[in-house]
């Protein structure tokens, strides 16, 4: 396991737990154990983070979820599209490959996004048609989420990660297959500014 992403999920779940603590945030998350709702949202990752989550004993069935996940997604369109809608990609009921009988199979490892996603209301997690980025994001300040980012731009390795659909990088490592992707453009961009 990798020191360097170890340090980035213990500084983003650290500040997430401040934020969480924090008594200005009156909302408090929602989430909890065996709630997965949110799994089924587009989900963006870096190379090295995906492949630093994996594990031999459930890649067997980490590549029959990907194939599954392939061939619903690739169709849409939406892996050509930057920063696809979400409800439009919450429809396609798309759940990430990662996900085992309802928990995340990488839980502790999971990408830095997971770890900042929570929320104040399961019904509107559960709810393809009320998606609503304030409710999603509701217990964390755009200061809070602005320093976690700064603390992980400064061990992230100055715009040479590949980033991109956490299932496009599955793909990659565990199938050799190369999908066309707009959001590994679109995050890449995002990287070096
Ligand atoms: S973000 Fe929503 S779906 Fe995900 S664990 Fe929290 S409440 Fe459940
Ligand atoms: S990596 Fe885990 S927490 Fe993140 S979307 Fe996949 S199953 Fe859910």
């Amino acid at each position: 396991m990798s020191t360097h992403l170890q340090r980035i999920r213990e500084g983003i779940d650290a500040i997430m737990a401040a934020a969480i603590a924090d008594p200005r945030n009156t909302t408090k998350p929602a989430c909890k154990d065996g709630c997965f709702h949110c799994c089924k949202e587009p989900v963006y990752a870096t190379k090295d983070e995906v492949i630093d989550s994996l594990t031999h004993e459930h890649r067997e069935e980490v590549i029959t979820n990907l194939r599954k996940w392939i061939a619903t997604v690739q169709p849409s369109g939406l892996l050509n599209v930057g920063y696809p809608e979400a409800i439009k990609y919450r429809a396609l009921q798309a759940w990430c490959p990662l996900l085992k009988a309802g928990r995340c199979s990488v839980y502790a490892q999971r990408p830095k996004e997971c770890r900042f996603f929570i929320s104040a209301d399961a019904a509107v997690c559960a709810d393809d048609t009320r998606r609503n980025a304030e409710a999603v994001f509701g217990t964390i300040t755009a200061a809070i989420e602005y320093a976690a980012l700064v603390e992980i731009k400064k061990v992230e390795d100055g715009g040479t990660m590949i980033a991109d659909h956490l299932g496009v990088l599955l793909a990659k490592h565990l199938l050799n297959i190369e999908l066309d992707s707009a959001m590994r453009l679109e995050l890449n961009r995002e990287s070096i500014r």
